[in-house]
């Protein structure tokens, strides 16, 4: 019997059933993923004990010798994945990584451009609800009408007008590449800052599989449990020109003590995306997400854009008669779990959404290939053609369970199979 099952059997028989949630469902969150079963231990560990105010050599408290070698180990690899000139792994988020990059570098009421939140950007990219759109003066960009992914022209052009002191680049539902270069030129143009916020593709950049931002973005945020399958966390990486205000941007600026036990997991992360496999790893992501998006489009359902360059996918439910938001619920009775999302210029509420978002980053750590995402891409279209259908979600619940059984699941080793 384990400590926490003995001294807590009400929490430990919640985490039981999520680890049978997460082995019988399949996640098709972009955002979602796996971290390893040695990420998960680093993470769990003792250091969730210390406290760790201040950085490497320069610490508030005493007691911090294995603190500093920790953060060191994991602030050496996360350059080195990346070839960055400075990384700061405190962030304790995205959204943490965020505030500071901006704390950093521009003062409250200054202009920053950014993707809108309906049209893919984040949250912290200027919405009204969130600090950022509160404390600084968004001016957001959008994709074209037409073809559903950004216009340069039209980013220069709106950039030339408004003047940004930052330019944010890296989005939470595009499914295309994105050109930093492009993204640098317009930047330089207008006297603007580049940040890139590149939370959902850092493990496709560490991969190989698309362009690093490191040679063109000033600052770069990411999480890193997303493609990055490390810990729940953010990172900040800039040139050695901004190290300094970005380590005061997070400490003091924004954090107190570092969770030491999260950089200790985000050092196993960084190790692991320095392996080789993690090169074919990103790969399948993208090869498993061009096959879904086939798929999908084969069986009638509209993708924005009218395809995929990275690991997720928008699928325009409108082509299907339903809501994005009609469809999340069907999908999740049938043990497929996404996310509703809206598409650009979306006319229904952002509540409801027209849009389907749909990643490959989870069910490629379980060892799925494209043969798979045919028969995942079947059942999502079974479903969301008939989400009402009498026993259609039931049937394909019970498919998709036995089916999800059959790949392990990272971290996960001690769920007893039921076959
Ligand atoms: C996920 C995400 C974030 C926020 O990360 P949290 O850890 O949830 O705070 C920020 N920016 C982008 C582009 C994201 O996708």
């Amino acid at each position: 019997m384990s400590a926490l099952s003995q001294r807590d059997p009400d929490v430990a028989a919640i985490i039981a059933d999520e680890r049978t949630r997460q082995v019988e469902s399949l996640e098709m969150i972009a955002s979602e993923n796996y971290a390893s079963a040695a990420v998960l231990e680093a993470t769990g560990s003792v250091f969730t004990n210390k406290y760790a105010e201040g950085y490497p050599g320069k610490r508030y408290y005493a007691g911090n010798q294995h603190s500093d070698r920790l953060e060191s180990l994991a602030i050496d690899r996360a350059k080195q994945l990346f070839g960055a000139e400075h990384a700061n792994v405190q962030s304790t988020s995205g959204a943490e990584a965020n505030m500071a990059a901006y704390l950093a570098t521009v003062e409250p009421g200054d202009t920053i451009m950014g993707l809108s939140l309906d049209q893919g950007g984040h949250l912290t990219h200027g919405s009204p609800v969130n600090f950022s759109g509160r404390l600084y003066n968004f001016v957001p960009y959008s994709v074209d009408r037409e073809s559903e992914v950004i216009d340069m022209a039209a980013v220069r052009k709106l950039a030339l007008e408004s003047k940004p002191k930052v330019i944010v680049a890296g989005y939470t539902a595009y499914p295309r590449k994105i050109d930093f270069a492009a993204f640098a030129q317009v930047a330089k143009a207008c006297g603007a800052l580049l940040m890139v916020d590149m939370s959902h593709i850092a493990g496709l950049i560490a991969g190989g599989q698309h362009d690093s931002p490191v040679p063109h973005a000033d600052m770069i945020t990411t999480t890193t449990h997303k493609t990055l399958r490390g810990p729940r966390g953010g990172m900040i990486l800039s040139t050695a020109a901004l190290a300094e205000a970005i380590d005061k941007a997070v400490f003091p600026g924004t954090q107190g003590g570092p969770h030491m036990h999260s950089i200790a997991g985000k050092a196993v992360a960084f190790a692991e995306a320095l392996q080789p496999e993690f090169a074919d790893y990103a790969r399948r992501i993208v090869e498993n997400a061009k096959a879904l998006a086939e798929a999908l489009q084969a069986g009638g359902l509209r993708l924005v854009s009218g395809g995929t360059d990275n690991h997720l996918l928008l699928a325009d439910c409108n082509s299907v008669g339903i809501s994005g938001l009609k469809a999340q619920n069907a999908l999740q009775g049938a043990g497929i779990i996404t996310n509703r999302n809206t598409i650009p210029y979306d006319e229904r509420p952002p509540y409801v959404g027209s849009g389907l978002r749909l990643g490959t980053p989870a069910l490629t750590s379980r060892d799925m290939g494209p043969d798979e995402m045919k028969r995942v891409a079947g059942w999502i279209l079974r479903v969301v053609k008939d989400p009402d259908g009498d026993g259609v979600r039931e049937t394909v619940r019970q498919e998709v369970a036995e089916f999800a059984r059959a790949y392990p699941v990272p971290g996960i080793t001690d769920v007893k199979l039921a076959v």
